[in-house]
């Protein structure tokens, strides 16, 4: 079985809407404006390495789903999204603090790891290349708020970053945070993991494996008020057995598991 990044996390959320979404093929309805923003902006960032036009990229791509019944967040409009796009591809392109040589290698670079039983962990890193001069694997992210910065030293204990290191084994990584704002801003964010932090993942993978074999999977819904995670978790009607809320939020695929590994691409 393929095991990803995706898959830990969301059983380490609620082992209960793991179930549902990798066993019973229960997946969120792709409406998210700003999550499909994001696809198309990333395709426009491969392309500025690959030497094509990054604005005519974003542009078709956005294109096709002008007329898509999306969900928008407050002020947030097609228009808009598209504007603060080409201002941060510009941005980009100017600030040139970021080298990845043989594009065709270094973008989107499928890596895949052994696990026990014939199990194995696939992840997508985004580039392998440097980032002012410094030799990294590195994350694109796009969002409408700042990647907080404080404390120092933060940034490492991303476990995403973490997972990509002991993925890959690379101990130097990168996020390019793109912030879709008034005034767009791009963050640089560099850091180190360590040999004990990859060795400490290795752990809480084969620990997470165990119990999905043993399937155990109970709910975990973390509330603790006034924060209540079930309110933005996709499943939220199943557990409710709200079958409005179920068909306004879920789509259920057949083969569930098998197509697992594709959400890497999406998130
Ligand atoms: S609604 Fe809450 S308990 Fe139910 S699957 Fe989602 S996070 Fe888990």
């Amino acid at each position: 079985m393929d095991y990803s990044f995706t898959q830990i996390s969301n059983y380490l959320r609620c082992p209960r809407s793991y179930r549902y979404r990798y066993l019973d093929g229960w997946r969120e309805k792709e409406t998210r404006a700003a999550m499909i923003f994001g696809r198309c902006f990333e395709n426009a960032i491969e392309s500025v390495f690959k030497g094509g036009d990054c604005g005519a990229t974003l542009f078709q791509e956005w294109s096709a789903f002008r007329d898509a019944p999306l969900e928008y967040k407050k002020g947030e409009t097609w228009d808009r999204m598209l504007h603060q796009g080409m201002r941060l591809l510009e941005r980009f392109a100017q600030d040139n603090r970021i080298q990845v040589p043989d594009p065709q290698r270094n973008l989107q670079i499928k890596v895949l790891r052994d696990l026990p039983n014939a199990n194995q962990f696939v992840g997508f890193i985004d580039a392998i290349g440097e980032l002012d001069g410094v030799h990294c694997l590195m994350d694109w992210k796009t969002t409408s708020s700042r990647y907080a910065e404080a404390p120092q030293g933060l940034l490492g204990l991303d476990p995403q970053l973490i997972c990509y290191s002991w993925l890959t084994r690379i101990s130097e990584v990168g996020l390019v945070v793109f912030v879709r704002k008034q005034q767009p801003e791009i963050q640089y964010l560099r850091t180190s993991i360590s040999e004990e932090q990859r060795q400490e993942f290795g752990r809480l993978v084969a620990m997470t494996i165990d119990q999905i074999e043993a399937a155990q999977f109970p709910s975990h819904s973390g509330i603790r008020f006034p924060q209540n995670g079930c309110v933005s978790c996709s499943h939220l009607g199943l557990c409710l057995r709200n079958q409005e809320l179920i068909d306004t939020s879920l789509v259920r695929l057949p083969g569930a598991n098998d197509l697992a590994w594709l959400d890497e691409l999406v998130d």
